[in-house]
């Protein structure tokens, strides 16, 4: 049967890392890259709070921590959700902050800046309807009160940067007279190279030297946080040739891990010699799953060696991985998930 397993103690360590490499920097977790409870224990830890963007992810996080410190985002609030209790609420447009002062209630409000930047090397641009242009900003200003409070601004503004392009984007966005600025997520996470990980030291001391004294600086990573973690781990049920192409057919499938879909890659994965059935040796395998799609793909064209019943780990599944999966499709069971 396919299952989650989730390090742990690897998590652990290599938050811990992050928290080091950013002295002075407020890290938040953003927690729509992977809510598993299990993971979000470890993570508070370390983190100063968490990122949410629903009122579902506050639910679960305010139950799992109360009093945890956290920072309320995402497009298409409702009033309700505008009411939800938040140390830093993020407004992402001037009909928001309207609606918001219409509550009634207090707030700390980061303003979502939709700077027109060159934003070069991402995976994904989050430009269309994120955050205010100069002209929304400009419109929100005199609309604070004693109880609606401008803390500073909220930028979020690609994913898969490395930390000299981050950095790159810090400097303009740290030049401004605004007290907090939060630079969002979105460090690079290489799935081809699942041994590297994103220049967390490198990040923090360009960061020490870019903010203004007094300045206060916070992040939120997601997918570089988690994505490491995680491994799905299934068994080979099949070996065939399709018109000389060999394909092996797992159990599970892209219902259970998304990621490889929606990101268009191939996942890492080590095959364990567990089974001794009928299979290929060292020749292009594509590893599919159990959904009658041709979409259902793991890796495509890999050179590996693979027999029925053999075991196929999969890496970098920690994060957008069991969480964004239309696990439903076909009603195979789900995953167990095992913590070690
Ligand atoms: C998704 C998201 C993040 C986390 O992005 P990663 O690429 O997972 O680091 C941070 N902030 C906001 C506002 C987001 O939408």
């Amino acid at each position: 049967m396919p299952a989650y397993v989730y390090d742990l103690s690897a998590l652990d360590e290599h938050a811990a890392s992050v928290r080091w490499a950013l002295p002075d920097i407020e890290l938040y977790y953003a927690v729509k890259a992977n809510p598993d409870p299990e993971l979000l224990r470890v993570l508070a830890r370390h983190v100063d709070g968490f990122e949410v963007s629903s009122g579902g992810e506050h639910a679960h996080v305010a139950a799992l921590f109360p009093g945890m410190p956290l920072a309320l985002g995402g497009p298409g609030k409702t009033d309700a959700e505008l009411r939800l209790p938040c140390h830093r609420l993020h407004v992402e447009s001037p009909g928001e902050l309207r609606r918001l002062l219409a509550t009634g209630r207090e707030a700390d409000v980061l303003l979502r800046i939709n700077p027109d930047l060159p934003v070069e090397g991402a995976a994904l641009t989050m430009d269309g309807p994120f955050g205010m242009d100069e002209a929304g900003v400009e419109e929100c200003l005199p609309l604070f009160t004693d109880q609606v409070r401008l803390r500073g601004l909220h930028a979020h503004l690609a994913s898969g940067l490395d930390a000299d392009r981050l950095l790159g984007l810090a400097e303009r966005l740290l030049d401004t007279d605004h007290a907090e600025v939060n630079l969002g997520g979105g460090m690079a996470v290489d799935y081809a190279a699942p041994d590297e990980r994103f220049d967390w030291a490198g990040y923090g001391a360009g960061l020490a030297k870019l903010r203004r004294a007094g300045q206060r600086v916070r992040v939120e990573p997601g997918r570089a946080l988690t994505a490491y973690c995680g491994h799905y781990v299934t068994t080979v049920v099949d070996v065939k040739r399709v018109r000389g192409q060999a394909y092996a057919v797992l159990l599970g499938g892209t219902h259970h891990l998304r990621t490889p879909v929606t990101k268009g890659h191939d996942q890492p994965f080590t095959v364990l010699p567990t089974g001794g059935g009928p299979g290929v040796t060292d020749e292009p395998v594509t590893l599919v799953g159990q959904l009658c799609t041709p979409k259902d793909v793991f890796a495509r064209n890999i050179v590996t060696s693979v027999r029925v019943g053999d075991t196929v780990v999969f890496a970098m599944a920690g994060a957008y991985a069991w969480n964004i999966s239309h696990h439903d499709f076909l009603m195979h069971p789900h995953p167990a998930f095992h913590y070690v």
